[in-house]
């Protein structure tokens, strides 16, 4: 009999954080790995945030909180959803935990029995088929083309829908695609769920800060008739370049909520005390931080498509937002070049030019890679001229 549960079987580790570890191992064995695999941003945390971490350490701010967060983080939380989302809800709609994968987690801990099924649209962030299935349920998987922009589409989301179906997970902008879905595309979703009667909304809008050309940021909750039926989650990590601070917070219905506080208090309690402190000031303080980070997200953004676009045998849509491109290498995927998958692909780039990607099949579609520009240009500069030889020598 094994020691390990049958439901930890059931799931496999994070492939983006196995890549990140491949290529610190390489850099360790003395090898020049460009790493393109990792989905934090390169720039620091602003200094007013370090600011409010040193104080409240100071100021003796180091003790258990409230489990499910401070009310000083909690009325942050709500004002931002105000000021940003036109969305009104009290401190018992939010809930705080250990970064938004924590709050995901809960929210399918505490609300999916066995068989239950989440609607995940393909490309997905590699971590939402392994929590739902961790809780027991079963993902079901929806492949979203590159024609239809990697997004989901009503008829789509129409069909997928069954008695079992308990959510659905819209994650806009997307990681790995970096495709955002406008007002419109997002009304005629929720009016699907609306007529539904019964399914209901995981809103992952962790990367709503990071986007490009104007794109409008919306969320189902403002402009459907869904907000009782939504958990809109979000998190300091992208936005603040907070990824080891790891808060991320939900707002949603009062029972979900309660629930999710429930499983915190007999797992990790409270986040910590210091980060949620920090996480105040990034909320309540100055915002400039987010638009000069957001034109040096879209110079690299511009560079790494137009580069991608000029390789033989490499295609690449111009995403709307997050710090990430999705090109397709299908028309490197032949007999002459003797590859057949994109792993395949991802390896032998690797292997042959230091540079590491992530296959697209580990978010749910073939035939593709993720690139994550969140690096130097002076990085993304050399991994564009190893990826174009790298390719060239395969023709
Ligand atoms: N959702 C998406 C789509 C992500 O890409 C990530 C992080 O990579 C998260 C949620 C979780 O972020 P964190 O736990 O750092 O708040």
């Amino acid at each position: 009999m094994s020691i390990i549960s049958d439901s930890l079987k059931r799931i496999k580790p994070s492939p983006t954080i196995a890549v990140t570890q491949k290529a610190r191992e390489l850099r360790a064995a003395g090898k020049d790995v460009i790493g393109l695999g990792a989905g934090e941003p390169d720039f620091d945390t602003p200094d007013n945030i370090k600011k409010a971490a040193i104080k409240a350490i100071k100021s003796g701010d180091t003790k258990y909180t409230a489990v499910d967060g401070t009310p000083a983080l909690k009325k942050a939380i709500i004002r931002k959803f105000k000021r940003e989302n036109k969305l009104n809800f009290s401190s018992d709609q939010i809930t705080v935990g250990t970064g938004g994968k924590q709050v995901l987690y809960n929210a399918f801990m505490s609300t999916l029995n066995k068989g239950d099924e989440v609607i995940i649209p393909a490309p997905f962030w590699v971590s939402y088929p392994d929590m739902v299935l961790l809780a027991g349920g079963k993902p079901k998987i929806i492949k979203c083309t590159e024609r239809e922009g990697f997004k989901l589409t009503p008829e789509k989301l129409k069909k997928a829908i069954s008695k079992k179906t308990k959510w659905l997970i819209l994650n806009s902008p997307s990681n790995p695609t970096g495709a955002g879905y406008s007002k419109k595309e997002i009304q005629d979703l929720a009016k699907v769920l609306v007529r539904n009667k019964k399914v209901y909304v995981l809103s992952d809008d962790i990367y709503e800060h990071i986007r490009y050309d104007n794109f409008n940021f919306f969320t189902i909750a403002q402009i459907s008739k869904l907000k009782d039926r939504t958990l809109t989650m979000n998190g300091v990590s992208k936005s603040y370049a907070m990824t080891g601070w790891r808060i991320g917070y939900a707002a949603g219905p009062k029972e979900i909520i309660k629930a999710i506080g429930k499983i915190q208090s007999q797992s990790t309690s409270n986040p910590s005390s210091i980060s949620q402190a920090a996480a105040v000031e990034a909320l309540n303080g100055n915002q400039g931080f987010i638009q000069k980070r957001s034109k040096a997200f879209k110079e690299r953004r511009d560079f790494v498509v137009r580069s991608l676009n000029n390789i033989k045998g490499i295609k690449c849509l111009t995403p709307n937002g997050a710090f990430y491109v999705f090109p397709s290498c299908r028309g490197l995927l032949n007999k002459k070049t003797k590859l057949k998958t994109d792993t395949d692909f991802v390896q032998k780039l690797l292997e042959k030019s230091n540079v590491a990607v992530v296959q697209g099949s580990a978010f749910g579609l073939d035939g593709y890679f993720r690139i994550s520009y969140a690096t130097s240009m002076q990085n993304l500069k050399k991994a564009m001229d190893r990826i174009k030889s790298f390719c060239e020598n395969l023709i």
